[in-house]
């Protein structure tokens, strides 16, 4: 045999089981999003490299390793999105759509990210983004936040979220944090790892992000970001947290979520599960208001997130949500002779006629008939209809009830009506 080519590490191929549930959590999305008056934006997969490198901020892991980039046949470097945001952005710069006042969009598609691929991370990722353009208040922030706990709830994974947030104000504030944060880690640089130390200097603020449990340890004694906020970003979170409460969402401040991008400002939040391992953040976002400007746009106050469907599909799956067994086939056709496919096909097309929503599969192998009947089983189908010489000649069909082992014959016009008994719905 020759050999094999397999797909690119961390890049994965997606079959029904993951899709039945994947089409039903698009339908959902959709349906909220749209209760929110939020519009599609279908944005490309490639951009220049530099947009990334402009808006992302040098020291993150985004910039520093897991870009997939490449020189086009020009020798432009392009990369392939690692994340939503800053492509939105982009468009609607170029787009004129801040002064046309389209405000709400929202986006689905592939991100690409060099990383370890492992349980809820991978290479190739699907994220939902979403991101709201020109509103400054904290009542957006709530929306946003009612939005996704909306989503939580239809998908009945609500209690197993907890909402983490943070403000982590303004660029100004944080200037004045980071001189702490690096006296207070400069203490205690015995223990930092390799990739923390390399990052005390040139960005502190990452080591607040470490997954690595003893650094984290040492954080909790970390001064905390909170003291050093503006009071009208301190004034707006409490209010915000207030809010929050008010509408019953259970959260978890935490002071140490700075989130992974530089673009961030005052609110930061994650959703996270413990119910899908080390990957447990299954949607996180903030506010941005510089970024508009940084990329050319007109200074412009902005707030999105973004859930991973695969992280967002392994909750659903542990916790056994969406689990009705579904028919893969509902009607198994099975021609008993080659002279009699055309009778198969003829029939297939007619039922697919008068019911377009229901699965039918005609088998053109030339496998044994008890094989077909196998297969038929396997599949799930309700029924199967044998068309051999015999049934010709009477004008009629053999039916299997495939649960029931029950077997009739009908002629087409009671075909038909049996049909809808059985699957009306
Ligand atoms: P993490 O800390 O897990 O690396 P992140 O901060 O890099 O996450 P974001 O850029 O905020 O992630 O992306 C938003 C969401 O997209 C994440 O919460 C997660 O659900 C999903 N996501 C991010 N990276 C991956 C990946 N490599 N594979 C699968 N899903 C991912
Ligand atoms: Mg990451």
């Amino acid at each position: 045999m020759n050999k094999k080519t397999n797909s690119i590490r961390g890049m994965n191929d997606y079959f029904s089981e993951d899709l039945d549930i994947w089409n039903k959590l698009e339908k959902i999305f959709k349906q909220v999003l749209n209760s929110y008056a939020y519009e599609e934006i279908r944005l490309p997969i490639l951009e220049k490299t530099e947009i990334f490198q402009r808006a992302i901020g040098n020291v993150t892991d985004i910039i520093e390793k897991e870009m997939y980039s490449f020189n086009d046949k020009k020798g432009n470097s392009l990369t392939l999105r690692p994340e939503g945001t800053v492509g939105c952005v982009r468009a609607i710069i170029q787009n004129n759509l801040l002064y046309k006042k389209k405000l709400k969009f929202w986006y689905l598609g592939p991100m690409f990210r060099y990383e370890r691929p492992q349980k809820g991370r991978h290479r190739q990722f699907y994220q939902l983004g979403a991101e709201v353009f020109g509103v400054s208040s904290i009542d957006i922030d709530l929306e946003v936040i009612l939005l996704t706990n909306r989503l939580w709830k239809i998908l009945g994974i609500n209690l197993n979220m907890i909402l983490e947030i943070n403000s982590i104000g303004s660029q100004i504030d944080r200037i004045k944090y980071q001189k702490e944060l690096v006296l207070f880690l400069e203490k205690h640089k015995s223990f930092l790892d390799k990739e923390s130390k390399q990052r005390l200097y040139s960005h502190p603020f990452r080591i607040l992000d470490s997954k690595n449990l003893d650094i984290q340890h040492i954080l909790t004694k970390a001064p905390l970001l909170n003291n050093y906020i503006n009071t009208k970003s301190l004034n707006q979170f409490n209010n915000l947290c207030y809010m929050i409460n008010l509408y019953g969402i259970k959260y978890k401040y935490n002071p140490n979520l700075i989130r992974g991008l530089d673009y961030y400002n005052d609110t930061v939040f994650e959703w996270k599960t413990d119910q899908i391992g080390a990957q447990n953040t299954i949607c996180a976002g903030g506010r941005y208001n510089s970024l508009i400007q940084e990329l050319g746009g007109v200074k412009t106050s902005a707030i999105g997130f973004a859930i991973g469907i695969e992280r967002l599909i392994l909750l659903i799956k542990s916790l056994n949500i969406f689990s009705i067994k579904t028919e893969k086939i509902n009607i198994y056709i099975i021609f008993i002779g080659e002279e009699n496919k055309v009778h198969a096909m003829h029939l297939s097309e007619e039922i697919r006629d008068i019911y377009p929503e229901l699965k039918i599969f005609v088998n053109f192998s030339n496998l044994s008939l008890s094989k077909k009947i196998k297969h038929a089983v396997e599949s799930l189908s309700r029924i199967a209809i044998l068309i051999g010489t015999n049934e010709i000649k009477k004008k009629c069909y053999l039916i299997k009830e495939l649960e029931t082992k029950k077997e009739f014959y009908l002629f087409k016009s009671e075909l038909m009506l049996k049909i809808n008994n059985i699957f009306k719905k």
